[in-house]
């Protein structure tokens, strides 16, 4: 009997031991729930190792942004859930040329992210085509609500420029931002060069990251 209250004596000093020192992750110490950024299709996350969230340019003002690579002609998916599983969606904030001036490098998509809490930040791919191989064209139309699982998009290569320095197929991508009002938004700690497949964790808005470029989890 003294040995049993003995155990549980220790497993409740566990348990509050573990309650005060808390997640080790900055940003998922501060979370309550948050909205998830999910992969648009299976390809490679900052696959030559040069646009890396840690470090990648961030023209359209987000928190940060990455280069995920797919062949010509892959569709993109809108994947976005609620980390509590409450319900959660976008809607099409804008959509404008993602490069300026005579260079054309397809479209950028910004999504307005919401759920419960109302407005949590938003997320942006760039270079989407909306046209494919068998030339059906799509088009989102600003103010448009997208849920979980509609389609974006295409992938498709440009013509290189110096907004889009691509040589060939393998270097087809979409870049991507995100972006929340308060504190900052943050991405998934995967190395370059790690393939994810069509709706693999990406990224959180709702997050209490201290600094931008830093990983959720
Ligand atoms: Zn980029």
């Amino acid at each position: 009997m003294k040995k049993q209250t003995l155990a549980c004596l220790f497993v409740a000093v566990a348990i509050v031991t573990v309650m005060v020192a808390g997640p080790r992750s900055a940003a998922a110490s501060h979370f309550t729930h948050w909205i998830l950024i999910r992969a648009p299709f299976s390809g490679y996350w900052d696959r030559f190792g040069i646009a890396h969230p840690s470090s990648h340019h961030t023209p359209f003002g987000g928190d940060w942004g990455v280069d995920f690579y797919a062949p010509p002609g892959t569709g993109g998916t809108f994947f976005i859930a609620n980390s509590n599983g409450l319900p959660a969606y976008g809607v099409v904030a804008d959509r404008r040329p993602s490069c300026g001036g005579k260079d054309w490098a397809g479209w950028a998509y910004r999504f307005g992210l919401y759920d419960s809490s109302g407005y949590r930040g938003w997320y942006l791919v760039a270079h989407v085509s909306e046209t494919n191989s068998i030339g059906s064209p799509y088009y989102l139309q600003p103010g448009t609500t997208i849920y979980n699982g509609n389609f974006i998009g295409w992938t498709a290569q440009y013509n290189y420029s110096n907004c889009y320095q691509v040589t060939n197929a393998s270097g087809v991508h979409w870049h991507i931002e995100a972006f929340q009002p308060r504190h900052y938004s943050c991405y998934f700690p995967y190395p370059s060069g790690t393939y994810l497949v069509s709706g693999q964790d990406m990224g959180a808005v709702g997050s209490n990251a201290t600094a931008p470029r830093r990983p959720c989890w």
